[in-house]
């Protein structure tokens, strides 16, 4: 018998084709008066489109929103939100509009209501990732958490493949290490290996057709799963890479997390086999080799080579990676953290 402790998940999902027009009933719901909607410079007229679906209900568009969510551009922000006299946010798009949804929420009380258009998972989660003078912290709060995740496979169809895929195993990676957290549960965990399932069976069928909505539907449904992992339990070797990648040498976040997955994952597999079994058996042969085979069969990037990083970097993120004590299920010192680093740089396939 595994001790456990399970909280409960109190975030309301609405998941479908065509739920994007339930946005309006879900800000009165919420008993709020007016959003302003939320998206990145490249969505804008999506976000125009359901401001203007949203009527009287809507208080207008900030559509500024950046990666790593910078404190000036939420200071901008929260200046329009007070203008406009809005009581809530809608953030349509991916993790770094649902970031910056999350920055306002927290300053402000507002609620929050998120329409993912990727598949990075934030809108499940209580993490706000933050930079202030090119420094990220991130930090957990209850206030960051979202109220309402409106998930409308149709808003997928545009994603472009190069991003569907990465950030398809940006999912999984939040699903791998939910499966072996320090405070790991029978019901994430059920959780995670059902998105797998989703994953392996939907993505292929994505990338041969990108606007195969049922196959859309799989692979977004395997990331609110993952999400949702994400958001209640604690990340371990994994996302500390990846975090110390983005931050420390501006990796871009989905490849990051890509390229980087078969290597931890096969790392951690020699730890803690019985956990990650069901990862083997979902994607075929050994943990790491299963997820590099697919990632490679679905055309991922596999080489930080390729993302421009040297082997000085890898030496410089190696001892970043070993400076504060986190958890993970297999101990390590920097010698490994290199050597790990290094296979990615290669887009060797992993062994175990
Ligand atoms: P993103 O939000 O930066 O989106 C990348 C680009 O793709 C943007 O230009 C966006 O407008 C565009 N795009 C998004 N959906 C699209 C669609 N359906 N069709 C066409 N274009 C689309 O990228 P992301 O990978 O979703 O998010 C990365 C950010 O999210 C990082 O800053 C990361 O730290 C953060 N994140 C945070 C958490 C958390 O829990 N706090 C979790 C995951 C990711």
């Amino acid at each position: 018998m595994t001790p456990f402790t399970f909280a409960g998940i109190p975030t309301r999902v609405i998941f479908g084709s065509g739920s994007i027009a339930r946005t309006g009933a879900e800000v009165e719901r919420l008993g709020r008066k007016g959003a302003l909607v939320l998206s990145t410079p490249h969505q804008q007229a999506e976000a125009a489109a359901l401001a203007q679906s949203l009527g009287p209900l809507a208080r207008g568009v900030f559509a500024r929103a950046v990666m790593h969510t910078p404190t000036d551009v939420t200071a901008t922000a929260m200046a329009a939100f007070a203008a406009s006299g809005a009581d809530c946010v809608v953030s349509l798009g991916g993790g770094s509009t649902t970031g910056l949804g999350k920055a306002i929420a927290t300053r402000t009380g507002a609620d929050q209501i998120v329409i993912p258009t990727t598949y990075a998972g934030s809108e499940m989660t209580d993490i706000l990732g933050e930079t202030d003078a090119g420094r990220k912290t991130t930090r957990r709060d209850p206030s960051i958490r979202p109220k309402t995740v409106i998930y409308d496979v149709d808003l997928t169809l545009s994603l472009p493949p190069a991003l569907t895929v990465t950030s398809a195993l940006n999912a999984i990676a939040h699903g791998v290490e939910a499966l072996y957290a320090p405070d790991a549960n029978p019901i994430l965990s059920l959780m995670s290996v059902e998105a797998m399932r989703a994953f392996k069976g939907g993505l292929p069928r994505v990338m041969a057709n990108p606007m195969d909505r049922d196959a859309r539907g799989d692979v977004l449904y395997g990331a609110w799963l993952c999400s949702t992992a994400l958001g209640y339990v604690t990340m371990s070797l994994h996302h500390k890479l990846a975090h110390v990648l983005g931050g420390s040498f501006g990796m871009p976040h989905a490849e990051t997390h890509a390229i980087l997955l078969p290597h931890t994952a096969g790392f951690n597999a020699v730890a803690v086999p019985d956990a990650l079994a069901p990862v083997a058996a979902i994607f075929g042969g050994s943990v790491g080799g299963g997820l590099w085979d697919f990632a490679k069969s679905c055309g991922a990037p596999l080489r930080l080579a390729d993302l421009g990083l040297t082997p000085a970097d890898l030496d410089r993120a190696a001892a970043i990676a070993v400076e504060n004590p986190y958890a993970n299920p297999r101990p390590f010192g920097q010698a490994d953290i290199r050597a790990l680093l290094q296979a990615a740089y290669e887009g060797a396939r992993p062994t175990n």
